[in-house]
């Protein structure tokens, strides 16, 4: 089996400093904390970003390049393992899963809560059984043909998680898709869950266009706030609404948003509810926001959703394209309920 291991940092490989702070360090300190590793009967090959990050300087460069590194080695390995901080390890694997178009071998991130370092760590487990999984195959093919996150003996859908807890080793959740597999004594895949991309041909894109803004709505929220984020230098703004899409039905909102809409812009109604979708016109609420064209996110993460406009953004210049596919179901990372 051939395993190829990207190391972009993290926790997972850091040490404390003289002050006490975590700092990241390199490839080594894994490996000598792992001796189980050369145990294996896989072949493992490491690429270590140079340098090496805290998961909070992440950013569309990296993401292009981490695709790249998959794309120039996916006819030589069985599975891809990435090493990547928490902290926004569910935007690197939801951009992973649009970029990587028609995956057919595992793509599994993983990390952890303590560096390996510590004797309680957690980075043990998780690499392990990233690993599992990364070189995992039935009938010749492999079980897991999909970006996904391996935490805490859970493996998620990447588009379908979010970071959850930063103090527990349960980092991560994706309440609105089934967990694909649960490591315990033996690891228990749910089948029905898996994305199946065996008659799909593989394309890996390389385009992405960040202008994406956010608008979180709050009871009181002022016209010249949400006037500033309507005029930022965006194609697309996600805003996450109340409960199942919901908004003021204040005209003047509504005006704002309709005229931003008629100059080009595309908003997308996500909501503020890690658990349910939107369903556009279920209340008065919601119904003025279909009429002017809020375009409807349904179940999608925050993650997904800012990811999915880069990844259209970066592959459409039509506005009314990218505001066509982002309705769509592209990589699982939604359900349409309508
Ligand atoms: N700050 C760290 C990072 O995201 C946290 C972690 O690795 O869990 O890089």
């Amino acid at each position: 089996m051939n395993i190829f291991i990207i190391y972009t940092g993290g926790t997972i490989g850091m040490v404390q400093d003289d002050t006490g702070t975590f700092v990241p360090f390199d490839f080594e300190l894994i490996q000598r904390n792992l001796p189980d590793l050369s145990r294996l009967n896989y072949q493992l090959t490491v690429h270590s970003f140079n340098p090496i990050i805290d998961s909070s300087n992440m950013s569309p460069a990296i993401w292009i390049e981490m695709a790249q590194l998959i794309r120039d080695n996916y006819e030589n390995y069985d599975g891809f393992v990435i090493l990547h901080g928490s902290d926004t390890m569910a935007f690197s694997a939801s951009i992973l899963s649009f970029l990587l178009e028609g995956l057919q071998k595992p793509v599994v991130f993983s990390g952890s809560q303590l560096p390996i370092g510590e004797i309680r760590t957690d980075a043990r487990e998780n690499m392990m059984t990233a690993l599992e999984i990364a070189s995992a195959k039935h009938n010749g093919k492999a079980v897991v043909q999909e970006v996904c996150i391996l935490f805490d003996n859970k493996l998620f859908r990447g588009n379908r998680s979010f970071k959850y807890n930063s103090a527990k080793f349960e980092a991560f959740r994706s309440p609105n898709y089934p967990v694909l597999a649960e490591a315990g004594i033996h690891l228990k895949y749910n089948f029905d869950a898996l994305v199946n991309n065996s008659e799909k041909e593989f394309i890996s894109h390389n385009h992405l266009d960040n202008r994406v803004a956010v608008l979180k709505l709050f009871p009181g929220i002022s016209p010249s706030t949400i006037q500033a984020i309507l005029n930022a230098d965006a194609r697309s703004i996600v805003m996450e609404t109340f409960g199942s899409g919901n908004t003021t039905t204040e005209k003047w909102f509504l005006d704002l948003l309709s005229d931003a809409i008629r100059q080009g812009k595309n908003i997308l109604n996500i909501s503020q509810c890690k658990v349910g979708s939107v369903e556009l016109g279920r209340y008065e609420t919601s119904q003025g926001l279909k009429a002017i064209g809020v375009l409807n996110g349904y179940d999608m993460t925050f993650e997904a959703a800012v990811t999915k406009l880069m990844y259209l953004q970066g592959e459409l210049a039509d506005q009314d394209a990218v505001a066509y596919w982002v309705e769509k179901d592209l990589r699982g990372e939604l359900t349409i309920n309508d």
